[in-house]
């Protein structure tokens, strides 16, 4: 029995678990991937988190880790599929391993890429269309690619692409992008970028492979053909192993306030998991201590 369990090891997660080692907690984090990180890990490059210049997401999300681990957090790997709430603590169970009780848990499993629902999609993922642009950029060296949306992800992934790929197509729903201006404006100076705007994409076509996609614009309906397609449409919280709790929700989004404290008592959500008007690594990091100084409360230390 723990004190407190972290489940998720990104920026909410670690964070959590550095507080928690430096408040003396009895404390375990469970990370469902062997690295950890969280989605900040496929980010090509971060300028925005104070103090660390520009970074890697991957070389951010392992300074985090390496902090956590350096101060005494204990990092154990397994997807947690469930949790119990048995009054006096809260049961996780966890894919092919041991339950873990603890009178404390920290929700930080974050987000996942949004899938956009649109023919070909599921039947060529992962030949031709993909949801991480550093993961799978490198394939389509050469190559023509699209990228749909027209946040944060997208121009980064749009970006990323353009330095490997012949050309890039961005295109997005509306005529104005969410993304960054100064990362939109680097975006357009581009000479291999087309970005296309008030523009859907329908069917992504091709047999084994990616071969072309129809795009629907201000200038009508029309087959392009591309060899990857990179989908950039948002992200959807990665909370199905609370579905056992009677947990209030916004929006499919962990309800908590800033102290991050949930509707079940001893639960606590931290991230890109909670409701929150502005998803970025710095204010993950935030509701990692404030979720760690809420349970340390619920916990009478
Ligand atoms: P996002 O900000 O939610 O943007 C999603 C984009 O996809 C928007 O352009 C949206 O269009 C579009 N979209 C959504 N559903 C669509 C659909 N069905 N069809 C077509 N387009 C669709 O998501 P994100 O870019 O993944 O970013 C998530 C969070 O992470 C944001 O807070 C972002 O700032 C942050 N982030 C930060 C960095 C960084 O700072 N380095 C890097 C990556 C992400 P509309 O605009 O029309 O809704």
């Amino acid at each position: 029995m723990k004190e407190l369990a972290i489940v998720g090891g990104g920026p909410a997660g670690l964070s959590a678990a550095i507080y928690a080692a430096r408040a003396g907690l009895d404390f375990i984090v469970l990370e469902r991937d062997g690295f950890g990180g969280g989605q900040i890990t496929s980010s090509h490059e971060v300028e925005n988190y104070p103090g660390a210049g520009r970074k890697s997401g991957f070389d951010l999300g392992q300074a985090f880790r390496d902090q956590a681990v350096e101060l005494g957090a204990e990092i154990a790997y397994g997807a947690v599929t469930g949790i119990k709430d048995l009054g006096d603590c809260k049961e996780l169970a966890l894919d092919g391993g041991e339950p873990v009780r603890a009178r404390a848990v920290i929700a930080a499993t974050g987000a996942s890429p949004r899938k956009l629902g649109v023919p070909g999609e599921r039947e060529l993922t992962g030949a031709g269309v993909s949801y991480c642009a550093t993961c799978d950029g490198a394939f389509f060296r050469g190559k023509s690619t699209l990228v749909i949306g027209g946040g944060d992800t997208a121009v980064e992934d749009a970006l990323f692409l353009s330095a490997l790929c012949k050309d890039v197509t961005v295109a997005l729903r509306r005529d104005v992008f969410r993304a960054a201006r100064r990362r939109t404006d680097l975006l357009s100076a581009k000479e291999n970028v087309t970005i296309l705007y008030r523009t859907e994409l329908t069917e992504i076509r091709g047999e084994g492979r990616v071969r072309s996609v129809v795009l629907s614009g201000p200038e009508g309906t029309a087959e392009r053909p591309v060899d990857g397609v990179f989908l950039a449409v948002g992200v959807e919280p990665a909370g199905g192993w609370l579905a056992g709790l009677p947990l209030a929700l916004d929006g499919g989004y962990v309800a908590a306030g800033e102290d991050c404290r949930t509707s079940v008592p001893g639960l606590f959500a931290a991230g890109d998991l909670r409701k929150k008007p502005l998803r970025q690594v710095v204010t993950a990091a935030a509701d990692g201590a404030n979720a760690v100084t809420s349970a340390m409360e619920y916990l009478g230390r």
